[in-house]
C-alpha cells in the first residue's frame, strides 16, 4: 500500500468517525452522498428505523428509490439528476421515507454539494442532513402533502415575524365530494384527491399549501391579495378539468375556493380555519365551482343568523314561545268578500323583537328547524280554520309548504294525520309551494301531489312570475291555483313583453281550470292593470295586510264579512 493510499483510507476513517459522532449527538441523519460515484454514507443511527444494507453503501440512487415512498420516488429522483449534472447545488426536499415497519416517516433532506472535497472518492459531493419532520398529523397519507399541523406552524411563524405582513389564504373543496364517494367507492374519491393535490403542485410551485380535513386543501399566498388567489384557483381549475379530459371524462367533478386575505397583527390560526370555513362553505352556497372572498360583513351577518338559529331551536323547545301566525284575508274578486286567509309566520321574543319570516324561514330551512315549526304552523292554521268555519262555512285556510319538509321529512303523513285529528275538511285547505324551491318534481313531491289530489286539498303555486315556470311545469305540478307574486305586479309595467308573456300563460293555465289569485295588490291603479288577466283571487293591502288572529276575527267574522 502506498503512502498516498494509505493517508486516503485514513481520511476516510477519519470521516466515517465523525459522521458516528455527529449521528449520536443528535435525532437526525448525517449524510454524504458522493453523486459521481453513487456512494452513500449516513450515520449509524439511521439503521435502526430504516432498511438500508449498511451506513455506507454504493447504488445510492438505487437504494435511496427503493426507501422512498413510491409516490416520491419521481420527485426524488429529479431532484438528485439536477444535483448530479450540476444544475443544482442545493437539496432541500421534503418527501416520505418508509420505514421498517412499512409506516410513512416523512422527512426533510437538505444538503448542499461541495466540489473536489478531500477524503472523497468523487468531485462531488452532497453533505447534509437528513430531519424527521413528524408523524402522520403532519402530512396527509392520500396526497401526501402537508397536513393541519403544518399550516399551523406556518401560520404561527408567519405571524411572529416582523418582515412579513400580510397573507392570503386559499381553502379549495371538492364539490360533493360525498357523492363521488358514494356513487364510485372511496379509492376513487382518493384518486379524485390526489389528482387535486397533483394540480396544486403543479400551479402553486411557489406557494405553501396543504391537505387539511377530508376533501379541503389550503394553499397560503404570500401578502393579502385576493386576486391573485383567485387566479391561482382558475388555474388550478384548468388543470384538473384537463386531466379529468384525459381520463375521458370517468370521473367528473368540481371544486370551490374560499379565499381570505388577511393581515397577521388581525388574525390567528383559529381565526383563519374559521374564516377559510365560512369562506368556502359561502362559494358551495353560492352555486359551487366558483370562489368567494371573505367580507367581514358577511361574516358577521352569519354570525348574527346563527345566534337567531340558537334562539329559535330554544323557543321550538320551549313549546314554540314566541311563533305566532299572523293571517292575511284571502278575497273573491268577483264578490270581494273576503273567503279565507293565507297564514303568515312571525316570530317575536324580548331578545329579537319582531322578526319577519324572510329572516327566519331560510334560517329554518338550513338546520332543519322547519320541519317541527312547520307541523306547529299548519295544526295551528288548521285549528284556526275550523274556528273561523262556524262563521264561514267554506273558510279557506291557505298554508305556506317549504321544500324541506317535503324532502327531509314525512309532511303528507303528518298532515293527514293532523287533518283527521283536527277534523277540517280537506277541501277547505290549500298548500302554497314556491317555484324556486320546487324545480324538480322528485318522488316526495310527486307522493304529496297523488295524496293531496286523492284528497282534494288544494295545491297553489306560490310567488310565480319571479321564477322560470313553464306551461309543461305547471300542468305537471297539478296546482289548483297560480299566485301572481307581488314583484310581478311591478314588472307588468315596466316590461310589457314580461307582462304579455305572464299573461298568456295564466289564460292558458285557465283555460285547463286552474285559477288565478294576485298578489300584493296595494292600489286601485294596481287592480286596474291586472284585472285584464281576470283573477278569481286577490290578496293584498288594497284589502288588509297580514294581521293577529283576534284582529283578524274581529275585523272579518263578525256578521258582515263583505268589504264593500
Ligand atoms: P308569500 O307566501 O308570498 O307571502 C306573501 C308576502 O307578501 C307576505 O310577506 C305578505 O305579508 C306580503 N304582502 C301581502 N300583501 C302585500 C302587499 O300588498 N304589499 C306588500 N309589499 N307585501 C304584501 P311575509 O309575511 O313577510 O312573508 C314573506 C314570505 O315568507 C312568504 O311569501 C313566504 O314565502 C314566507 N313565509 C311566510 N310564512 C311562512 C310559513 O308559515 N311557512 C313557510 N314555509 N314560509 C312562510
Ligand atoms: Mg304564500
Ligand atoms: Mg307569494
Amino acid at each position: 500500500m502506498s503512502d498516498i493510499e494509505y493517508c486516503e483510507i485514513l481520511k476516510k476513517d477519519q470521516l466515517n468517525y465523525v459522521m458516528s459522532i455527529l449521528g449520536k449527538c443528535t435525532e437526525n441523519y448525517v449524510y454524504m452522498y458522493d453523486l459521481d460515484n453513487d456512494f452513500y454514507r449516513i450515520s449509524e443511527n439511521a439503521l435502526n428505523t430504516f432498511d438500508m444494507p449498511s451506513c455506507m453503501f454504493y447504488n445510492a440512487s438505487e437504494v435511496l428509490s427503493s426507501l422512498a415512498y413510491p409516490a416520491d420516488v419521481d420527485m426524488l429522483n429529479k431532484d438528485l439528476e439536477e444535483l448530479k449534472s450540476g444544475a443544482k447545488k442545493e437539496h432541500s426536499l421534503q418527501y416520505r421515507w418508509v420505514d421498517k415497519n412499512g409506516n410513512f416517516a416523512w422527512i426533510h433532506c437538505a444538503g448542499i454539494v461541495i466540489d473536489n472535497l478531500e477524503g472523497c472518492e468523487g468531485g462531488h459531493v452532497l453533505i447534509g442532513r437528513i430531519a424527521k419532520i413528524g408523524n402522520k398529523n403532519t402530512a396527509d397519507n392520500i396526497t401526501g402533502l402537508f397536513a393541519e399541523s403544518k399550516l399551523k406552524q406556518d401560520i404561527e411563524n408567519n405571524k411572529a415575524r416582523e418582515d412579513i405582513e400580510g397573507g392570503t389564504v386559499l381553502r379549495i373543496g371538492v364539490d360533493n365530494f360525498k357523492g363521488i364517494n358514494e356513487r364510485y367507492g372511496r379509492s376513487t374519491g382518493d384518486d379524485v384527491l390526489k389528482t387535486i393535490a397533483d394540480c396544486i403542485r403543479i400551479v402553486c410551485k411557489e406557494h405553501k399549501y396543504y391537505k387539511i380535513l377530508g376533501d379541503e386543501f389550503i394553499i397560503l399566498l404570500k401578502g393579502e391579495d385576493g386576486i391573485m388567489a383567485k387566479a391561482i384557483y382558475q388555474k388550478i381549475r384548468t388543470t384538473m378539468e384537463e386531466k379529468i379530459r384525459e381520463t375521458g371524462y370517468r370521473v367528473v367533478y368540481s371544486i370551490s375556493g374560499g379565499i381570505v386575505a388577511f393581515n397577521y397583527d388581525d388574525i390567528d390560526y383559529e381565526k383563519v380555519l374559521h374564516y377559510s370555513s365560512f369562506a368556502l362553505n359561502n362559494a358551495k352556497l353560492n352555486g359551487k365551482n366558483r370562489t368567494y372572498l371573505f367580507k367581514s360583513e358577511d361574516y358577521n351577518d352569519h354570525l348574527y343568523k346563527m345566534d337567531i338559529r340558537g334562539i329559535l331551536r330554544k323557543a321550538i323547545n320551549n313549546d314554540f314561545e314566541g311563533f305566532i301566525l299572523h293571517y292575511q284575508p284571502l278575497v273573491d274578486a268577483n264578490t270581494n268578500k273576503v273567503i279565507g286567509a293565507e297564514a303568515l309566520l312571525r316570530f317575536n321574543s324580548e331578545k329579537t323583537g319582531f322578526l319577519s319570516p324572510t329572516l327566519i324561514v331560510p334560517i329554518l330551512e338550513e338546520s332543519g328547524l322547519i320541519i317541527p315549526v312547520g307541523k306547529w304552523i299548519f295544526t295551528t292554521a288548521m285549528k284556526q280554520a275550523v274556528e273561523w268555519q262556524k262563521y264561514i262555512p267554506d273558510f279557506k285556510m291557505s298554508i305556506n309548504l317549504s321544500y324541506v319538509q317535503i324532502r327531509r321529512s314525512d309532511v303528507v303523513g303528518d298532515i293527514m294525520a293532523a287533518i283527521k285529528e283536527i277534523g277540517i275538511r280537506p277541501e277547505t285547505l290549500q298548500f302554497e309551494f314556491t317555484e324556486s324551491g320546487l324545480i324538480d318534481i322528485d318522488a316526495s313531491m310527486e307522493r304529496l301531489m297523488r295524496i293531496f289530489g286523492e284528497n282534494g286539498i288544494n295545491m297553489a303555486l306560490d310567488d310565480f312570475g319571479t321564477g322560470y315556470s313553464s306551461l309543461s311545469y305547471l300542468q305537471e305540478l297539478k296546482v289548483n291555483v297560480i299566485k301572481l307574486d307581488r314583484s310581478f305586479v311591478a314588472s307588468s309595467t315596466e316590461s310589457e313583453k314580461n307582462f304579455k308573456l305572464i299573461k298568456h300563460i295564466c289564460e292558458m293555465s285557465q283555460d285547463i281550470g286552474m285559477q288565478i289569485c294576485l298578489e300584493g295588490i296595494e292600489t286601485d291603479q294596481e287592480l286596474k292593470r291586472l284585472s285584464v288577466l281576470h283573477p278569481e283571487y286577490v290578496q293584498g293591502y288594497l284589502y288588509g295586510k297580514p294581521i293577529e288572529t283576534m284582529l283578524f276575527s274581529s275585523r272579518y267574522l263578525s256578521k258582515e264579512t263583505a268589504l264593500a
